[in-house]
């Protein structure tokens, strides 16, 4: 699976952002004239200045997804290998139960990964 298509769902199931499924076209009165644009309805976003975060290639936009889960209550550890990273999430309570596991040669795809196995949607191996 592409990284940009990882970085969708992600940002859909984990940062459970507007998608923009509703868009109408917006006319603006600006004192510059009237701006026309694709805005989404549900949460008023110009779809096209909208950009979803690189949250699995770049470190930044992952730490993001990182403090998401944290903030729910998943914790990340993480392991470094010569050619790979493994990231564990697991729950701070109660027995120590894995929720999830997943690797890769990146740490914010690694990430990613396992972020998403948490929110139950897994991301095919290509
Ligand atoms: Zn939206």
């Amino acid at each position: 699976m592409d990284l940009r298509q990882i970085d969708c769902l992600v940002h859909e199931h984990v940062m459970q952002e507007c998608r923009h499924r509703h868009v109408r076209e917006h006319t603006e009165r600006t004192d510059s004239g009237y701006h026309i644009y694709p805005r989404c309805v549900d949460c008023g976003v110009n779809v096209v200045e909208a950009v979803v975060p690189k949250y699995s290639s770049d470190m930044e936009a992952a730490m993001k997804v990182w403090h998401a889960l944290r903030a729910r209550g998943v914790y990340l550890d993480v392991q470094t290998y010569a050619d790979f990273y493994a990231v564990v999430a697991r729950h701070e309570s109660g027995p120590m139960v894995k929720l999830a596991y997943d690797e890769a040669t990146s740490l914010p795809q690694a990430i990613c990964g396992v972020a998403l196995l948490v929110n139950g949607v897994e991301v095919p191996k290509s």
